[in-house]
């Protein structure tokens, strides 16, 4: 049996990748999603082991000091990292996975995975980018200027990636990115 292919979705935050993802859910439910571990408190309406394993600083050290991750980023403040078995279990089994991640954790996975499909996304523009973030409500000013000079860092990594879909609208973006997962089912070298 062949094995699942790696997908990986970044782009800044706020770009809205989550609302893709969710989205895609509903389209491809044979694409497994990885549920990543933080260190970040729960959002209203979040729920442990579905958005997110919320974890303690201490956890989260033991994870990462134990290999269990197979990337891991700080962010904002806060540890992010992708729980390592669940993804190699769900590849080896045939099934292709997806990563929403940020970017520094995107390229750390590209060097243990090369093999991996790489996709980022863009928003429409960089005020449409901050108007989303503001639009959250979630974050105080201090977080939101912060998080849109970490997205112009991050929008200058797009050059390491494989694809790049515009979030115009969710149900184009989804297009995009189901065509890219047809797509790399079709390759020779595959
Ligand atoms: P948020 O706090 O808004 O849920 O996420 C902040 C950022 O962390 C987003 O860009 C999100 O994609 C990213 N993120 C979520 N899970 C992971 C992970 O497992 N690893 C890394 N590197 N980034 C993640």
């Amino acid at each position: 049996m062949s094995k699942g292919i790696l997908f990986v979705l970044s782009g800044p935050s706020g770009v809205g990748k989550g609302t893709v993802c969710s989205a895609l859910r509903g389209k491809l439910p044979d694409l497994v999603y990885s549920v990543s571990a933080t260190t970040r408190s729960p959002r209203q309406g979040e729920v442990n082991g579905v958005n997110y394993f919320f974890k303690t600083r201490d956890e989260f050290l033991d994870m990462m000091q134990n290999d269990q991750l197979l990337e891991y980023a700080e962010y904002v403040g806060n540890y992010y990292g992708t729980p390592r078995d669940f993804v190699e279990k769900t590849l080896e089994s045939g099934n292709d996975i997806i990563l929403e991640i940020e970017v520094q954790g995107a390229l750390q996975v590209k060097q243990k995975f090369p093999e991996g499909v790489f996709i980022f996304l863009l928003p429409p523009s960089l005020d449409e980018l901050k108007d989303r973030i503001i639009g959250r409500g979630t974050e105080n000013q201090a977080t939101i200027d912060h998080r849109m000079t970490v997205a112009v860092d991050e929008i200058n990594l797009m050059q390491h990636y494989d694809y790049a879909v515009v979030n115009d609208q969710i149900d184009c973006a989804c297009k995009r990115i189901e065509s890219i997962i047809i797509a790399e089912h079709c390759k020779i070298k595959k």
